[in-house]
């Protein structure tokens, strides 16, 4: 039991000492061309950079960082949006935010208070959902052992008591998909998520410090690339950049919309590797609360029973983390689409009504304001991250490959054990940038 203790987290704490970062000039003909300024572009151009070569960032959005994003008015303090939990070994971001002086808390072993109704559960409750989460993981892994690339939900002991509820948190929270929609081999194939730290400033204010220095035009979507002749010619909403070579970091869903149209167009092989890689969604229903703690520690689990039924209506909370008033609320797969479709208010009343549930009414007494967040139908992510169709982990390494030695692809999607992760996103945008400046 520790990946649904560990994997995604909240923040909070003062943004005042994070500061914005200072552009850099722009070059008029550089060398390369990175689309979008996210964890995986910022990363790849200050490789490149650090390599010699000279880069222009084109960012659609008013603001760098992409899918890490803190902001501190919704609640007065740092709230992130997208990321939250520095995962896994290697993560290049722990010696980052430790470098820079943010407050990292480990939460590698939170506790879980587990209800079934208004109650917390017994002790053999507490047992069958332990059994039922034991189950799951060794069906999966056996599945990940013997070379399986099939649906999660194809492996799992059927009827399971209790499974609802570590699917939502393997499948839909986790990942971002139900258990139907989840390739085993993608699961199998992901590092593990320890040692994993919450940022106190947020994990999106570490992505944007990254942008210090960097070379970077916002609110400038790229809308075509021309990669018929030697070069490449990006038609952005500002004017035409030319380069040797461009770094392409727009999700999956961005690129499955054509947002970004290709000439010539994309061979059959990307197209495919594309629609295999859809994005999953999770999203945050964060509430607000009075200062009233309802029992519940800080950076602690809210986990509830829910039925077998898939899609569960699950919404697991982080409590109060860094002891702020809030409870981050988290759901995904096909309930988060459905819910972030029902809008805000709909999502806030659901996941309030959640807690009601489990402490009564006195959670409405309490209760300031909620906020949902916004991946699902924002155009420049249009979900939260990608997931391998079952049977389709390969398409991976073909979204990988470069068009052409000239047209390159890098972002969370690629990045391997990775994948998902923010952190996976840097990785993969610095190996590009290295091979890109080798091959320029
Ligand atoms: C709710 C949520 C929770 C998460 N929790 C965690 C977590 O705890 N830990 C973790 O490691 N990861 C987490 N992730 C995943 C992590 O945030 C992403 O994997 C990572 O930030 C992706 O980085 P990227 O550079 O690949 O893509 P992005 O961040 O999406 O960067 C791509 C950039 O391209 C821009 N863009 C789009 N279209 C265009 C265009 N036409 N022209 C120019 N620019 C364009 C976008 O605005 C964006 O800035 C979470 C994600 C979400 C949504």
């Amino acid at each position: 039991m520790i990946q649904r203790l560990s994997r995604r987290a909240f923040v909070a704490g003062s943004l005042s000492s994070v500061s914005l970062p200072a552009f850099a000039a722009l070059p008029s003909n550089p060398d390369v061309i990175v689309i979008g300024a996210g964890s995986a572009g910022l990363a790849a151009a200050k490789t490149l950079m650090a390599m010699g070569k000279s880069v222009v960032i084109v960012e659609a959005a008013d603001r760098i960082g992409g899918r890490a994003y803190t902001e501190s008015s919704t609640f007065g303090v740092p709230f992130d949006h997208g990321c939250s939990w520095i995962t896994a070994a290697n993560n290049p971001y722990a010696k980052m935010a430790k470098d820079w002086g943010f407050e990292l808390r480990n939460h590698v072993s939170p506790g879980e208070a587990f209800f079934v109704g208004d109650r917390r559960a017994n002790a053999s409750e507490r047992k069958k959902y332990d059994t039922s989460w034991a189950k799951i993981q060794g069906a999966l892994s056996k599945a990940g052992r013997d070379g399986l690339d099939v649906s999660a939900a194809s492996v799992i002991p059927a009827d399971l008591e209790y499974s609802g509820i570590s699917q939502s948190w393997i499948g839909a929270m986790d990942w971002g998909v139900d258990f139907k929609d989840l390739s085993t081999k993608d699961n199998w194939e992901s590092a593990d998520a320890n040692p994993n730290f919450m940022v106190k400033e947020g994990h999106g204010a570490v992505v944007a410090r990254l942008g210090d220095g960097l070379p970077i035009k916002l609110s400038t979507p790229a809308t075509q690339i021309d990669w018929s002749g030697n070069g490449v010619a990006v038609e952005t909403a500002q004017g035409k950049l030319r380069a040797k070579a461009c770094i392409v970091t727009v999700s999956t869903g961005v690129l499955g919309a054509g947002a970004v149209k290709f000439t010539p167009e994309l061979p059959d092989w990307k197209q495919q590797a594309i629609d295999d890689l859809p994005m999953g969604l999770l999203a945050k229903i964060t509430l607000q609360f009075d200062g009233e703690r309802f029992g519940f520690t800080s950076d602690n689990w809210l986990t509830y029973w829910v039925p077998e039924e898939m899609p569960a209506k699950a919404c697991y909370f982080l409590t109060w983390p860094f002891e702020f008033d809030v409870m981050i609320g988290f759901m995904g797969g096909a309930f988060g689409w459905e819910l972030s479709k029902a809008g805000p208010d709909a999502a806030v009343d659901f996941a309030l009504g959640e807690v009601v549930k489990v402490v009564g009414s006195k959670a409405r007494d309490h209760f300031v304001k909620g906020h949902l967040t916004g991946w699902a139908e924002n155009p420049l992510t249009l979900g939260a991250y990608a997931a391998a169709r079952p049977g389709k982990y390969g398409a991976r390494t073909e979204l990988a490959r470069p068009l052409g030695e000239r047209v390159y692809f890098a972002g969370e999607a690629m990045a391997g054990a990775h994948a998902t992760l923010c952190g996976g996103a840097y990785l993969s945008g610095e190996a590009v940038a290295q091979q890109v400046a080798a091959r320029i």
